[in-house]
C-alpha cells in the first residue's frame, strides 16, 4: 500500500517495522459532545487504511484514543488571537455548562462516539485508551524526558519540554522554531514566565487553586496533562517504539502532531522515528461552510438519519471524495449516494438469484488497487459503476465481485439479498412519490411526462410495468 506521508511530502510505501504486521494509531475524539460528520470523515480513513492492508494479509492492530481530560478549547494554536476568553479544558467547560461531572459527560459521549463508528461500518479499534487512565504512562513519559534534559520543572510547578533540545522541530509542519514568534501558542494554564523559551510547551500544567477536577497528585505538585502528552503516552504504551502509521485530521498537523512527535523521538531509545508514516485527513464542509459549533454548522450522523437516510450513505459520499482533499457534503450528495446505495443493493439482490460465476481477478486486482494507491476510493467508486454496468460480466459473477469487495467498501451491499424483489416495502418513498404522479400525469393523457417519470423511476433501478389490472414496478434487471 502506498499513503502520502505528511512528513516526506510525498506518496512513500507502507513500510511496517515487521513484515504484515501494522500497528497503526489514530487520535481519537475528545468526548465532550458528539463527533460530527467531519470528524467521522477522519476516523474512516483508519478504517480504510486498516481494511486495505487486511485484505494485503496483514494483520492490523489499530489504537484510538478517548481524550478525557486535557484538551483545551484552542489547542489549534492557530486563531488564538481573536479568542474573546481563556480557553479552558473542553470536558471542564462542558462540566460547568451542564452541572454533570466531567467523567458522566466523558461516557455518555463515548458511547455514542462506538454507536456512531458502528453506524457507518468503521470497524472498532483494538484499543480505546483514555487519556484519564493512562496518567502512569504519562508521569513516566515525562520523567524520563526530564532525565534525558528534553524537559525541566518550571517555577509554576508545571513540566515543560524544551523545543530547542529537539533540533528537527518543525519537521512535519513546517513551522521552524526560528520562525515561530512569542506568543503563537496561548494557553491560559501556561506561564509564559516560567517557560525557558516561548516555544516551550507544558506536558504537565499545574493545577493551581481553581481547577477541582480532573487533577492528579504528583512529584511536582497537584496537576493534569498536556494534551499532547497524551498521545505520546498512549501510543508507545500500547503499540510500542515503531509506530508504522499515525492518522488525524489536518488541523492536527500542528502543533499537536509536532509537539508529539519531539516527545515520542527524544523519549524512546536509539535515534530513530518512532511514527514511521503520518497520514493527515483532510476537513469537511457542510454546505460549503466549515463546521463549527461556534457557527451553529455541526451535522451529526443521527441528523442525518433522521432525515430518512441510511447512515451509509455518509461513508458512501466520503468515498466518492479523496480524503486529502478539502470535501464539501451537501444534503444533494447525501440524496444522490441514496439512489446510487439503493440501486446496488437491489441489483446485487438480483445478480445473487444468478448462478454464481467465477469473479474477474483482472478487475477486483484494480479495485483493490485503486485503495491501496493512496486510498484512491473515488476511482474505486468509478470502476464498480463500469463493473454494475459491464454487459459482459455475468450477473452470477458481478454478485459474486460486490460481495467480495464490500470488504473494502463496507457498504453493506447485499443487504437486500433475500428479499422479495417486488415486496412493497423495498420501494423507497420517493419512487412511490414518482409512481403516483405518473398515474396522475396518464390519467390527465399527459404522455410526455408520463414517459420522463418513467425514466426518473427507471433510473432509480425500477421498471415500470402497465398491466390490465394496473401499474407495477419490477426492479430493473441487467
Ligand atoms: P476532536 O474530537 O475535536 O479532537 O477531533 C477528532 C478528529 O476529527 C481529529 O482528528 C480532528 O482533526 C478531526 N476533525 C475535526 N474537525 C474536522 C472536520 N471538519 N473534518 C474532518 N475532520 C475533522
Ligand atoms: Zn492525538
Amino acid at each position: 500500500m502506498r499513503l502520502y506521508n505528511t512528513m516526506t511530502r510525498k506518496i512513500d510505501p507502507v513500510e511496517t517495522a515487521h513484515p504484515k504486521i501494522a500497528r497503526i494509531y489514530a487520535c481519537g475524539p475528545t468526548v465532550y459532545r458528539d463527533a460530527h460528520v467531519g470528524n467521522m470523515r477522519t476516523f474512516l480513513v483508519t478504517d480504510l487504511i486498516a481494511r486495505t492492508l487486511r485484505h494485503q494479509g496483514f494483520r492490523t492492530t489499530v489504537v484510538q484514543n478517548i481524550t478525557d481530560v486535557g484538551h483545551m478549547a484552542d489547542d489549534t494554536g492557530l486563531g488564538e488571537a481573536q479568542l474573546d476568553s481563556a480557553p479552558q479544558d473542553k470536558m471542564l467547560a462542558e462540566s460547568e455548562k451542564t452541572g454533570q461531572s466531567a467523567l458522566e459527560i466523558a461516557q455518555r459521549f463515548e458511547h455514542r462516539f462506538h454507536h456512531d463508528l458502528a453506524q457507518l461500518n468503521i470497524y472498532p479499534a483494538d484499543h480505546y485508551p483514555k487519556a484519564s487512565e493512562s496518567i502512569d504512562s504519562m508521569l513516566d513519559l515525562i520523567r524520563k524526558l526530564i532525565d534525558s534534559g528534553n524537559a525541566y520543572v518550571g517555577i509554576d510547578n508545571s513540566v515543560y519540554f524544551s523545543a530547542e533540545s529537539f533540533p528537527s522541530y518543525g519537521a512535519l509542519s513546517g513551522n521552524k522554531l526560528d520562525a515561530l514568534r512569542p506568543g503563537h501558542k496561548f494557553d491560559p494554564d501556561e506561564n509564559e514566565s516560567a517557560k525557558r523559551f516561548h516555544a516551550d510547551w507544558a506536558l504537565w500544567k499545574s493545577a493551581g487553586d481553581t481547577r477541582t477536577q480532573l487533577t492528579w497528585e504528583t512529584p511536582w505538585g497537584r496537576g493534569f496533562p498536556g494534551w499532547h502528552t497524551e498521545c505520546s503516552a498512549m501510543s508507545m504504551d500500547l503499540l510500542g517504539e515503531s509506530i508504522d502509521i499515525h492518522t488525524g485530521g489536518i488541523d492536527l498537523r500542528f502543533p499537536h502532531h509536532e509537539d508529539e512527535r519531539a516527545q515520542s523521538n527524544s523519549a524512546s531509545s536509539g535515534d530513530h522515528e518512532v511514527v514511521r508514516h503520518w497520514v493527515h485527513a483532510e476537513h469537511l464542509l457542510f454546505e460549503s461552510r466549515k463546521m463549527s459549533k461556534s457557527s451553529g454548522n455541526v451535522v451529526l450522523v443521527q441528523d442525518i438519519i433522521d432525515r430518512g437516510y441510511d447512515p451509509l450513505v455518509i461513508r458512501l459520499a466520503f468515498l466518492q471524495h479523496r480524503y486529502r482533499s478539502q470535501m464539501n457534503l451537501t444534503w444533494e450528495v447525501l440524496a444522490s449516494s441514496q439512489e446510487l446505495l439503493d440501486r446496488w443493493r437491489r441489483k446485487v439482490n438480483v445478480w445473487s438469484q444468478s448462478a454464481s460465476q467465477a469473479m474477474d481477478q483482472g478487475l477486483i486486482a484494480e479495485i483493490s488497487g485503486h485503495f491501496a494507491e493512496d486510498l484512491n476510493t473515488p476511482m474505486a467508486i468509478n470502476a464498480l459503476r463500469i463493473l454494475e454496468k459491464s454487459p459482459q460480466i455475468s450477473d452470477g459473477s458481478k454478485f459474486e465481485m460486490f460481495s467480495y469487495l464490500d470488504s473494502l467498501f463496507g457498504l453493506d451491499l447485499t443487504r437486500e439479498v433475500g428479499h422479495n424483489l417486488n415486496s412493497l416495502s423495498e420501494i423507497p418513498p420517493d419512487v412511490s412519490q414518482l409512481l403516483e404522479q405518473r398515474n396522475a400525469a396518464r390519467s390527465s393523457r399527459d404522455w410526455a411526462l408520463s414517459d420522463q417519470l418513467r425514466d426518473q423511476i427507471a433510473e432509480r433501478g425500477f421498471t415500470v410495468v402497465d398491466t390490465s389490472e394496473g401499474t407495477q414496478l419490477e426492479t430493473t434487471k441487467t
